[in-house]
C-alpha cells in the first residue's frame, strides 16, 4: 500500500495548532470548564426524560430546527429568521469564520480581530480556516482597550470582530458605549458580541444588535446548566443567517437536542434562575473571601468564574490545587502576564469551600 503523505495533504496552518483537550483525569472538585453547578431538580429531570421518550428515533431531525428557533426568538424578542442554531456556539463561530472569510481589499486572507486573553476558539477556528488573526491585548485591568481596538480595525479592515462580554477568562464586560465605538469603526465588518455568560451579568447588548446592521449576538445553553445539549445560537440579520445556513451541515442539531432545548427555554426558566441566583451569590461570597486572602488578587467578575492573580507562579498553584483534588484552569503556559493567573469556575457552595480551603493552603 502506498504510504499516506500527510504533510502533502494537510493545510499548513495545522502545524501550529493543537486539539482542544480539556484536562482528563479524576478530580473530586472540577472547577475548570465554566459549567453550571448541578442543581437541576427532579421534576425538571422527569420532564426532560418524558420529552425524549416520545422521540421518533427512525426519522431525521427537523433540518430547520423550527420550533427551537421559534423558542429562542420568542425569548430574545426577535423573529425566527434571525436565529441560527449550532452544536454549541463553537459551531456558530466556525460557520461565521467559514462564510465571512473573503479577503478584503488587497489582503490575501480574511482577517479576524479579537482581544487577548479571550476564548481560545476564535483564534483556533480562524486559523483552521486560513484567516489571519489580530489579537488586541486587554488593558492592565483586563478591560477592552478600545483605542487599540480601533487602531487594529483601521489598520487591518477585518472581516469579523469577536468580543466576548462578559469575557472568558477575565469575567470583565464591555460597556455599550465602548462597543458602539468599535461597531462604528468596523464598517464593512461583522461585530460579534459573544454573550455566553450574559445570564451572570448586569445587562445584555441586544439593544446594540437592534440598532446596528453589522452586529450579531452569540448565546449558548452551556453555561446555565445544559452544556450536555450542545446548543448555541446566533442572532443576526436574516440575510446573514441565510448565507450561514448554506454552510451549516444538514441535521446538525439532533432531535433530542432540539426538543430538549425548546423545553428548557419555554418551560425550565425556573431552573435557569436557580442556577443564576446561586452562582451570582456564590461568586460574590467567594470573591469576598479571596479579597481577604494574602498573596492573591481577584478581578471583579460578571461571569460564572473568577480571574485570580497569584503571587506564586500560577502553574505551581494549579499543580498544588490538583494534588488536593481541585481542578481549575491555569494560563501559565501562555507566559507573560498570564503566568500568574488562574480561572476558577463558581460551583456549589461545598465545591467552592473546598477550593477556598485548598487555595488558602497553597497560595
Ligand atoms: N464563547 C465563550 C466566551 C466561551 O467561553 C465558550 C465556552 N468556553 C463558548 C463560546 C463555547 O460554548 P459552547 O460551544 O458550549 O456553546
Amino acid at each position: 500500500m502506498p504510504e499516506l503523505a500527510l504533510e502533502d495533504l494537510v493545510v499548513p496552518q495545522m502545524a501550529d495548532l493543537a486539539a482542544y483537550t480539556p484536562e482528563q483525569g479524576r478530580y473530586a472538585v472540577r472547577l475548570d470548564a465554566n459549567e453550571a453547578p448541578a442543581l437541576l431538580r427532579p421534576e425538571a429531570r422527569v420532564r426532560l426524560a418524558e420529552q425524549v421518550a416520545g422521540t421518533a428515533w427512525e426519522r431525521y431531525p427537523d433540518a430547520t430546527a423550527r420550533e427551537l428557533r421559534e423558542a429562542i426568538a420568542a425569548q430574545a424578542g426577535v423573529s425566527a429568521d434571525e436565529v441560527l442554531v449550532g452544536v454549541g456556539s463553537d459551531e456558530v463561530i466556525a460557520l461565521l469564520l467559514t462564510v465571512l472569510a473573503r479577503p478584503r481589499g488587497r489582503a490575501r486572507e480574511g482577517l479576524l480581530v479579537t482581544t487577548t486573553p479571550t476564548f481560545v476558539m476564535y483564534r483556533q477556528s480562524a486559523k483552521v480556516r486560513g484567516l489571519r488573526v489580530m489579537e488586541v491585548p486587554l488593558d492592565d485591568r483586563w478591560n477592552l482597550a478600545v483605542d487599540s481596538m480601533l487602531k487594529a480595525i483601521e489598520m487591518g479592515s477585518p472581516n469579523i470582530v469577536f468580543i466576548a462580554s462578559p469575557n472568558n477568562p477575565t469575567g470583565t464586560t464591555a460597556s455599550s458605549a465602548e462597543l458602539e465605538r468599535v461597531i462604528e469603526a468596523a464598517t464593512g465588518a461583522l461585530v460579534v458580541i459573544d454573550e455566553a455568560y450574559v445570564d451572570y451579568a448586569r445587562g445584555d447588548h441586544l439593544e446594540l444588535y437592534r440598532r446596528h446592521d453589522n452586529v450579531a449576538i452569540l448565546r449558548t445553553l452551556s453555561k446555565i446548566g445544559f452544556a450536555a445539549l450542545r446548543l448555541g445560537w446566533l442572532l443576526a440579520h436574516p440575510e446573514l443567517v441565510r448565507e450561514l445556513d448554506k454552510a451549516r451541515l444538514p441535521y446538525n442539531i439532533s432531535t433530542p437536542s432540539q426538543q430538549l432545548g425548546r423545553v428548557v427555554l419555554s418551560e425550565l426558566g425556573g431552573e435557569i434562575e436557580l442556577v443564576r441566583r446561586t452562582v451570582i451569590d456564590e461568586r460574590e461570597r467567594v470573591g469576598g473571601e479571596l479579597s481577604h486572602m494574602p498573596r492573591v488578587d481577584v478581578t471583579p467578575s460578571e461571569a460564572n468564574f473568577l480571574w485570580i492573580r497569584t503571587e506564586r507562579p500560577a502553574g505551581e498553584v494549579f499543580a498544588d490545587l490538583a494534588e488536593r483534588g481541585v481542578l481549575v484552569r491555569s494560563f501559565h503556559r501562555r507566559g507573560g502576564r498570564l503566568a500568574h493567573q488562574l480561572r476558577v469556575t463558581i460551583g456549589r457552595r461545598d465545591q467552592n469551600d473546598a477550593f477556598l480551603s485548598a487555595l488558602g493552603e497553597v497560595a
